[in-house]
């Protein structure tokens, strides 16, 4: 039984604990906050109740799979998992308003063929065909295996791009997202579509390698899932799953160093002058680090998300879709303002809309709690410390909104206005920036550090680390430390 001392609370960090308890390790969990689950948020306040950080879960199964291999009970029964009907309603810019179906390819056929024209749905399941391909290639090497030393294999685009005959002579195939939208969906709205996914995720269209192609793949073939009382009840569930399984908790426990005997970690070192003593380390934690962790992978200049929680009156009227996308006018002028240097907040932003239909969100049912979400430069690049510009700001994405929710600004009792400077202060993660999913291609630019670090016996776990941002993704990297540390250096994934 060896001892480890994980770093934070976070999801993934909590993936690992939770894992390494079972497998028989004295496990210890050092969070800074008062609080589990880092990201994965909460803020109530007159019987509304609102997650502050995802508002939704996809590819659940990574989910399921840490439950079951942790106790007996299955994830469905320490959350209330539901499947919206519909994936989202995506409002375009030029007045399309579709609504997706959830998790069914001919539905959204369907639907894109009804707004588009004939023959956009059937160019779209194309595409996701191409990009489950691209899925099926990086699957493995990507997320459920420890990154190889050599990521040479992964610096290629798994995405089979068409090869299309220029004017001039010779082919050209898209290498990046906007690429794909210009040449294979060649219709603006489907365009729009995939460049919202990018938007969602922290990407930049522009540069974004084709790869990212599995975003949408994903999020469409397994499902949207939302777990009633809010997403924070998944780091709830799996918070006691941990302590269930004896990992200790310390809140209010900032690890300011990891102590380091002989070329191996020694422990930890707290704000406070204490020391633990661990033979492992488990890093759960963003840029920014206590000495003798390093920063996760030069990713500094990740956006972050712009969140308006919005307290309404007035009943939200059945059948509306959980999630609405209202795109922006221009994708390019948008990413230019999240992603270019000296560029200030869009002023015409790409806004999700989140609208629950869960009763244990809103005090009664005359009222609605709605979440207005947008993806920002991070806190630095833009001072998002400055009260006006907030304000200003969470006007933008209301008004944004209305064209999804007319009369939305008359129904606003109270809003609370979320910036990346609160997510800096939340995880610790510089800027406030959250992390993207690990891609293949793009010559390795968008791949996380490896979970085992330089240093014998210290890992890394976590949006930060590899396979990259996200709940799913932040679980995967729990399930490899996880097996790094049980089955040693030549664990090469669970089958
Ligand atoms: C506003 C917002 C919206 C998001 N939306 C989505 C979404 O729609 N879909 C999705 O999949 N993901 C989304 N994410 C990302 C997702 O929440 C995270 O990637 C995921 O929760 C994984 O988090 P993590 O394990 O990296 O830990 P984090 O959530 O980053 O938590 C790190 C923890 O470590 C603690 N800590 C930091 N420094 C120290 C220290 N020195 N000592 C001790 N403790 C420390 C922090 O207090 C924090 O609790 C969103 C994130 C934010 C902020």
């Amino acid at each position: 039984m060896a001892r480890i001392a994980v770093i934070g609370a976070g999801m993934g960090a909590m993936a690992a604990a939770a894992r390494l308890a079972v497998a028989g390790h004295r496990v210890a969990v050092y969070e800074r906050g008062a609080t589990y689950g880092g990201a994965v948020g909460r803020y109530e306040r007159d019987g509304f109740v609102f997650d502050t950080g995802p508002g939704l879960l996809h590819v659940p199964a990574v989910y399921r799979d840490l439950f079951v291999k942790t106790g007996k009970e299955p994830l469905e029964s320490c959350v209330d998992l539901h499947q919206p009907p519909h994936d989202a309603r995506h409002v375009f810019a030029g007045g399309a308003d579709v609504l997706l179906p959830n998790a069914s390819r001919g539905g959204v056929v369907a639907a894109l063929d009804a707004a588009f024209g004939d023959g956009a749905g059937g160019r779209w399941a194309d595409f996701l065909g191409r990009a489950g391909d691209a899925w099926a290639r990086a699957r493995r090497p990507l997320l459920e295996e420890p990154l190889i030393e050599d990521t040479r294999p992964l610096a290629r685009d798994p995405y089979p791009a068409l090869r299309r005959r220029r004017l001039l002579g010779g082919t050209r195939q898209a290498s990046t997202l906007a690429e794909i939208g210009a040449w294979e969906l060649r219709v603006p709205g489907l365009a729009a579509l995939l460049d919202s996914y990018a938007q969602g995720y922290g990407l930049d269209a522009r540069v974004a390698p084709a790869s990212a192609a599995v975003l949408p793949y994903l999020e469409q073939t397994f499902g949207t899932w939302y777990v009633r009382g809010g997403v924070r009840e998944l780091a709830r569930a799996l918070y006691e799953r941990c302590v269930a399984r004896r990992v200790e908790f310390a809140f209010g426990a900032e690890v300011v160093a990891v102590a380091e005997k002989d070329g191996a970690v020694a422990g930890v070192e707290l704000a406070d002058g204490s020391a633990a003593a661990a033979d492992h380390v488990v890093s759960g934690i963003g840029p920014r680090p206590p000495a003798g962790v390093e920063p996760g992978g030069g990713k500094r200049g990740a956006p972050g998300r712009f969140t308006v929680l919005l307290a309404l009156r007035g009943a939200r009227p059945a059948g509306t879709a959980h999630r609405t996308i209202v795109h922006a006018p221009s994708s390019a002028e948008e990413a230019a303002a999240v992603f270019d240097a000296g560029a200030g907040p869009a002023e015409r932003p790409t806004v999700t809309v989140l609208r629950p239909d869960d009763a244990s969100t809103r005090p009664d049912g005359a009222h609605e709690a709605v979440t207005l979400t947008a993806t920002v430069a991070p806190h630095g690049p833009v001072d998002w410390a400055d009260g006006a510009l907030r304000e200003r700001y969470a006007d933008v994405l209301v008004r944004a909104a209305g064209a999804a929710m007319p009369g939305l600004a008359d129904r606003v009792m109270w809003r609370e206005v979320r910036t990346p400077a609160h997510t800096e202060a939340e995880t610790g993660a510089r800027g406030g920036g959250v992390p993207a999913p690990s891609l293949a291609g793009a010559s390795g630019r968008l791949l996380h550090p490896a979970n085992s670090r330089p240093l014998r016996g210290l890992y890394a776990a976590g949006g930060w680390s590899h396979p990259g941002g996200g709940l799913p993704h932040a679980g995967m990297s729990g399930a490899l430390v996880a097996g790094l540390i049980v089955e040693g250096p030549a664990f090469r994934g669970s089958r």
